[in-house]
């Protein structure tokens, strides 16, 4: 999609900080970590969000997950990890190109600023 913020890292339109690619999937890390290691995982096909997966893009997604344990390892977090897609404005997505945020390292408390998520 042409305005799309992640379709452009997809096509290397926009920079970002990579740590993984593949024919699937792109890793790169988040602008704004909520946590000391924050890195996002996306599709390189636009669809918006889990509601819209569709025959096309649910391969991407299965790519996604299985990735993301590989990408966490790679980036020290080999003790766990938090795997986030925030999904519809409800609650809190505010990039419109599916993207699951690996999230480790954390304070005592485990907050990673995610709106509601210590209500
Ligand atoms: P969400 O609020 O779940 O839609 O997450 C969108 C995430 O994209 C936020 O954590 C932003 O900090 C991040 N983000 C927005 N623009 C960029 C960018 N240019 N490079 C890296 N991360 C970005
Ligand atoms: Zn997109």
């Amino acid at each position: 999609m042409s305005d799309c913020i992640f379709c452009k890292m997809v096509t290397g339109d926009i920079p970002c900080r990579k740590v993984y690619e593949d024919d699937q999937v792109l890793a790169f890390h988040d602008i704004a970590p909520k946590a000391p290691v924050h890195v996002l995982v996306i599709p390189k096909v636009h669809v918006a969000s889990l509601y819209e997966l569709d025959e096309v893009s649910t391969p991407y997604a299965h790519a996604m997950i299985s990735k993301a344990p590989e990408i966490a390892k790679e980036l020290g977090l080999a003790e766990g990890f938090r795997l986030v897609a925030n999904t519809g404005e409800a609650c809190g997505q505010t990039v419109h190109h599916l993207h699951f945020h690996i999230l480790g390292k954390f304070n005592d408390s485990g907050d990673t600023g995610f709106p509601g998520e210590n209500d």
